[in-house]
This record gives C-alpha cells, sequence and structure tokens, in this order.
C-alpha cells in the first residue's frame, strides 16, 4: 500500500544526516581555520623574533654543541635569552617557547628542564627543517609553561623554520605553544549552539511535515479504502443478486462459458439445470412481494444446500435459478441432484406467519452432448424446463432433440402472438347473462379468441399468460375494452337497448397508470353511457396493494362504471377486503358451481358467499351454469344473474343481434 509518511521519513532521516555531515564539515572548516590563524600568528611572531633578537644568540645557539646538558640549562646566555623570550612573549598567547638546532636537539626551552632533548625523529621537526610549517592543537591536563604549570587546556603547537630571510637557509627550528582553550571553547559552545539551533529547527520542520504527511496520507488511505470498497460494491451489483447473494445473470453467462472451455480442455461432461418456482407469480400477487422475496431467498437457499461445493448457483430471472455442475461424471449425478432439490423444495415455507407451499420445475442440458454453445445449452435446458411445467410441474426433464422443435413451435406461437393484435387475428366472442328473475339477457361478458391461422381458434387461457409474460396484456386488454364498448353502443344504436357488457381486466392492465383514463377515452370516443360498461377483475388484482385498489377502483365508480370480483373464492382472498371496496357484483367461481350436484361442500360454500354478498349488498353473479339443478339451487340463493351453457356458450358477435330480438319479440308477445 502507499504509505506516504513512510517516504517522508525516510526524506527527512536523510536531510537530518545531511546535516549532521554539513555541521561535521564546518567543524572541520573552523579548526582548520583556528590553527592556520594560530599557526600564522606564530610565524609572524617566529620571523619578528628572527629578526630582532635571533641574530643576537644565532651564533651561540647553532654552535652549542660542546656544552653538557646541565652546563646549557645553566649557561648566562640561555638565561639571558630566557628574559628576552619572556618579555617578547609576555603580552602574546604563547605560554611556551622551544628551540632546536638543526640536528635536533633542544638548545633552548622556557621549561629548562627540557633543554638538551633530542627531537631529530620528531616528524613534525623534520618538516620544519625542511621548510614546511606545521602544528597540532591537543589537549594537556598538566603543561609546564615559562609562568609555571596550567592544567586542563588546549595548546596549539606549531614547528616554524627560522631563517633571516625569506630565501635564507633554515638556521633553527621554533616550536611555539600557544593556549587556545578559550577558542577552542568558544567555537565548541558555537558549534554547539549552531548544532542545537539547525536540529531543533529541522526536528520542528520534520514533526510539523510529519503532521501534515500522517494526515495526507490518512486521507489517501481513506480514499483508497472508499474507493476499493466502491468498486468491490460495483463488482458486487454487476455480479451479484442483492436479493439471494447468489451470482446474477452477468455472471452466470461468464461462468457458463468458462465452464465449457474448461470442460472442451479435460474431455469432460457438464450438465446445465435451470430452475422455476411453479405459480411463483401467484404467491407474489396473492401474499405482495415482500412473501414473494422470502420464497424466492428460502427457495434459492434450498437449491444451494443440495448441491456440490464446487458447483455454482445462480439467480437468472426472477424466480428462475442455475446450476452448472462441472465436471460431470455422469447423468445420473445431475438426475440425483435434480430428486434432492425437488424433495427439499417440497417442505412447507414459513412466510410472514403463514405456511407456503412451493414446487420447482428443472430443465437439464448436458455439454458437450446436447450442444456445442453455451448459449444453446441455455436454450436446450429451457426448452427442457418448459415440458417439465406442461407435463404437470414439480419434476425434471432433460433436454432431447425431439424436444427442439416443439421449442420451435413455442417459439412460433410466441412471434405470431406478438403480431396477433396489429395483423387482426383477435376477435371478441359474447357470452350472455341471463336475469333470474326474467329470464332475459341483459348482460354481455366480452370474451377474447385468437383467431389463429393454422391452430384456428384459440382458447384465452392458452395465450393470455404468455401475453402478461411478454408485458402485452395493456395494449391487448385495452383493444379489448375499445372494442367492447364500440360494439355494444352500435347494438345499442341499432335497437337493443340496455344490454351491459363485462370486460375482463388482468392485473397488470388495472395497475397502469394511465387504466382509468383508458376507460375513461374508451367511452367517450365509443359514446356508451358509462352505467353500461362493467369491469371485472380478479382477488389477485385487490390483494396486491389494497390502498392503490380502493383508489384506483372509486375513480372508476365516480365515471359510472360497475366493478364485479370474477372468479370469487377461487383466489388467496382475504374477506376483509369485500368491505373496502366498492362492488357491485360477486361472480361465483365457476368449480363450486360444476359439483354441486355431488359436493356438500360446495353447496356450503356457495351458501356462504351468497350469505356475505346479501349482508355487504353486492349482488351474486354465477357462472359456469350447465343444469338446471344447478339453476334452481343458485336462484334458491338469490343469485339475480346467471352466466352458462345452459343459456348459451360464448357467441360471437354477429350471432347476439339475432339472440335479443327474438328476446324482445318474445317479451312483446
Ligand atoms: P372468465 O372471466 O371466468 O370467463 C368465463 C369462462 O368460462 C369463459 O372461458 C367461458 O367460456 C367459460 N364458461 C362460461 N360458461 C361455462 C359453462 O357453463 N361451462 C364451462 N365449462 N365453461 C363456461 P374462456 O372464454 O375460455 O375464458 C377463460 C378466461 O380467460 C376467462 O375466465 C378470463 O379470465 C380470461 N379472459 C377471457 N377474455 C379475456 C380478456 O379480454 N382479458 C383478460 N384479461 N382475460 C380474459
Ligand atoms: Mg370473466
Ligand atoms: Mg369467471
Amino acid at each position: 500500500m502507499f504509505r506516504s509518511h513512510r517516504y517522508g521519513l525516510i526524506t527527512s532521516i536523510v536531510g537530518i544526516v545531511a546535516v549532521i555531515v554539513l555541521l561535521f564539515i564546518y567543524r572541520h572548516l573552523a579548526w582548520h581555520e583556528l590553527i592556520n590563524h594560530e599557526i600564522k600568528s606564530h610565524a609572524t611572531l617566529t620571523q619578528v623574533f628572527s629578526n630582532t633578537i635571533w641574530p643576537e644568540y644565532a651564533g651561540f645557539l647553532v654552535n652549542a654543541t660542546g656544552f653538557s646538558e646541565a652546563e646549557l640549562q645553566q649557561h648566562e646566555v640561555i638565561q639571558r635569552l630566557h628574559r628576552d623570550v619572556a618579555r617578547y612573549i609576555a603580552r602574546s598567547s604563547v605560554v611556551k617557547v622551544k628551540i632546536y638546532d638543526l640536528r635536533g636537539i633542544t638548545v633552548f626551552s622556557t621549561d629548562v628542564s627540557q633543554i638538551g632533548q633530542d627531537q631529530s625523529d620528531n616528524s613534525a621537526f623534520i618538516a620544519a627543517k625542511y621548510g614546511v610549517v606545521t602544528g597540532e592543537v591537543s589537549f594537556r591536563d598538566r603543561f609546564d609553561t615559562h609562568e609555571g604549570v596550567i592544567v586542563d587546556r588546549d595548546l596549539i603547537a606549531s614547528y616554524i623554520p627560522v631563517r633571516i630571510s625569506e630565501n635564507a637557509p633554515v638556521e633553527a627550528v621554533f616550536e611555539l605553544y600557544s593556549d587556545v582553550t578559550d577558542l577552542v571553547g568558544d567555537l565548541n559552545k558555537h558549534q554547539r549552539e549552531l548544532a542545537f539551533w539547525v536540529v531543533s529547527s529541522l526536528s520542528l520542520l520534520y514533526l510539523f511535515l510529519l503532521i501534515i504527511v500522517r494526515r495526507a496520507d490518512k486521507t489517501i488511505v481513506r480514499q483508497e479504502k472508499e474507493r476499493r470498497d466502491q468498486e468491490a460494491k460495483i463488482h458486487y451489483q454487476a455480479h451479484y443478486d442483492a436479493l439471494t447473494g447468489l451470482h446474477n445473470r452477468t455472471s452466470f453467462g461468464e461462468r457458463l462459458e468458462e465452464a465449457t472451455k474448461r470442460s472442451d480442455r479435460a474431455n469432460r461432461m457438464l450438465a446445465l439445470l435451470q430452475f422455476d418456482l411453479d405459480h411463483f407469480k401467484l404467491v407474489n400477487d396473492s401474499l405482495g412481494q415482500t412473501a414473494g422475496d422470502q420464497v424466492l431467498r428460502t427457495g434459492a437457499k434450498r437449491i444451494q444446500e443440495q448441491v456440490r461445493e464446487s458447483d455454482m448457483v445462480f439467480r437468472i430471472g426472477s424466480d428462475q435459478f442455475a446450476v452448472i455442475m462441472e465436471p460431470l461424471r455422469n447423468t445420473e449425478d445431475a438426475s440425483r441432484l435434480a430428486t434432492r432439490v425437488i424433495e427439499s423444495m417440497a417442505a412447507p415455507m414459513s412466510v410472514d406467519n403463514q405456511e407456503v407451499m412451493i414446487t420447482v420445475s428443472i430443465g437439464i442440458s448436458v455439454y458437450p452432448q446436447d450442444d456445442l454453445s453455451p448459449d444453446m445449452l441455455v436454450k436446450d435446458a429451457d426448452t427442457a424446463l418448459h415440458l417439465a411445467k406442461q407435463e404437470g410441474r414439480n419434476q425434471y426433464r432433460y433436454f432431447s432433440p425431439a424436444m427442439k422443435s416443439q421449442a420451435l413451435d413455442r417459439l412460433d406461437f410466441e412471434t405470431g402472438l406478438k403480431q396477433a393484435l396489429q395483423r387482426d387475428e383477435l376477435v371478441l366472442y359474447y357470452q350472455p347473462r341471463v336475469e333470474s328473475k326474467t329470464g332475459e339477457v341483459i348482460a354481455l361478458e366480452a370474451l377474447l379468441r385468437w383467431a389463429h391461422p393454422k391452430r384456428g381458434l384459440v382458447p384465452p387461457n392458452s395465450f393470455i399468460p404468455l401475453l402478461e409474460e411478454l408485458g402485452l396484456i395493456s395494449p391487448v386488454g385495452e383493444w379489448v375494452v375499445y372494442t367492447a364498448c364500440r360494439q355494444v353502443k352500435d347494438w345499442h344504436d341499432a335497437g337493443l337497448a340496455n344490454i351491459r357488457v363485462s370486460v375482463n381486466i388482468s392485473s397488470g392492465q388495472f395497475r397502469a397508470v394511465s387504466f382509468v383514463d383508458m376507460v375513461r377515452d374508451a367511452l367517450d370516443q365509443s359514446g356508451l353511457d358509462a352505467r353500461f360498461l362493467e369491469l371485472e377483475l380478479t382477488e389477485s388484482v385487490l390483494i396486491e396493494n389494497i390502498d392503490t385498489a380502493v383508489k384506483i377502483m372509486q375513480e372508476l365508480k365516480e365515471i359510472g362504471v360497475s366493478i364485479s370480483i370474477d372468479d370469487f373464492g377461487s383466489g388467496y382472498s382475504s374477506l376483509n377486503y369485500l368491505k373496502l371496496l366498492p362492488l357491485d357484483y360477486l361472480k361465483i367461481d365457476r368449480t363450486f358451481v360444476k359439483d354441486l350436484a355431488t359436493n356438500d361442500k360446495d353447496v356450503a360454500i356457495i351458501k356462504t358467499i351468497a350469505a356475505l354478498a346479501h349482508s355487504l349488498k353486492i349482488k351474486l353473479v354465477a357462472e359456469g351454469v350447465e343444469e338446471n339443478s344447478q339453476l334452481e339451487f343458485l336462484r334458491s340463493q338469490d343469485c339475480c344473474e346467471f352466466q352458462g351453457f345452459l343459456f348459451s356458450p360464448p357467441v360471437p358477435s354477429s350471432a347476439i343481434p339475432d339472440m335479443i330480438s327474438v328476446q324482445e319479440a318474445r317479451r312483446a308477445v
């Protein structure tokens, strides 16, 4: 990870080291300067000495070879020289003077005891003898000067050649000692101060930098983390399904492609299993989306619990899942997995304190056996899944080549349906609704048919769910409303008065934003009086969001249309909603009417529905009436209208005028 404060620290350390090195260089230069300065003053002193005093003593000192050490120390010339030297250096920093002859013998020293000592092998002396001036600083804890002993001192000693003039030969070597303790002390003090200020300023600067850099670092680290979190989130959203946490459809495409490539390389098989929860839409519509979500999560979990660790589970559609089994040893493994999933799904799910039963249909395709491209493999599994559903659901099917032609048929049907509206292949049939008291047709239910060019008249149950799936229910439903209104208005104009028409409305259509406007427009355009239009809604339309349903229905009531609940008793209904809705009719589901003669339970149910409708002042309509016995019973329950084959099946519009005129003629008689 990028940590800028590390770089800052390293740079600062390098800076500090550089400053310390500079301080050392500075010290070295200052030291050198000090020594040079002292040597220069020693040289000047020596030069002055050479010019003034030296000539007087040179003769004696250069040739002082015949004396013993003691004689020399006591010699009157030496003692005079001592006094002269003492006087001479009295006002300078020089504390000691020594003179060597060219052999290296100490012929004079302010410390008399040193006279006579041999210094011939001293390198500084040798250098001076050949004309080179040298000097060095040393610390002495005790030192004899011409004025007595001094302690703890820094001294500078210089060896200086003595000559009369600049080009004259060296005659002797002077060694002068100066006390530079104060200068060295000053220098050290000065350097300490300098070092202190430099180091403290640098430390402060470093501290300041460190704070800034650390802050910047924290910001960078935080931003970096945010960026990575964001990336991870985007990646997650792109590849995972938020509801179930499974891989999503995008991920599915990628992984399937990779898996087929791996299988090719390893020369192995893989199975693709596609799952679809049976009747999931019903659960979603009747129990609401939250419950639907819960069912999906539980379903996903159950599938996941059955697969091997190496197999991946995907959510590829609203209630569709897929598993890639890779590698696949044999097809039995896929069958076993499918069976396990079907069995695990059979246990009731607890959703919102209710028990929900759901089953699953599975389609399986095998690579490379069925197809070689991942896309085709998906289509094959889908085809197999469709068959599993068609043949009763809650089972699995393997893809087979024979299915391909069925799938093509289905595709053909689907394509045809998409064009049916434009090609004018949709027609409305009308089924009479008869009034109980008079036995006369007082209303007609408009029922949709598809006049398929090859298959003939296709009943609505085989294509309405597909229209909903394809998102085409709204335009088709709209066409039904407009056509029915116009047709009935035409009949009214032709003299068939007081005929009402009822139109079936699907849930997708009812919730469309412009539904109420559409109804109003259909009435306006046709000129039909609103009281002749009835809308049939199923229970599932209402359950999803009762508040919106009530609002829409009230708007419809304001227009003046009637509203009925179709197939009452067949859906997941909560009776509570009945009192909230502005209803005119309840249409008892025909399954209750069908077995009235043999099934006491159906009798009981119809009695209950009738009692409920009467107490809520909603008119009762019975459909699917095929026998007189049914009619009698329903009449006894105060049904006000009947519909069924006993009176007439749904007929084309052309058959209606005759039917009604006959009835009117009868009435006239
Ligand atoms: P539904 O609204 O309950 O319509 C009554 C269905 O019962 C009709 O079937 C009718 O032919 C049938 N039926 C009537 N009397 C009898 C009888 O005595 N015995 C038997 N066995 N059946 C009888 P159809 O026309 O096949 O319609 C089926 C369903 O399709 C309708 O049920 C309705 O839910 C839906 N549907 C029809 N037309 C439309 C439409 O324009 N829009 C929408 N959304 N759904 C429609
Ligand atoms: Mg109906
Ligand atoms: Mg019905």
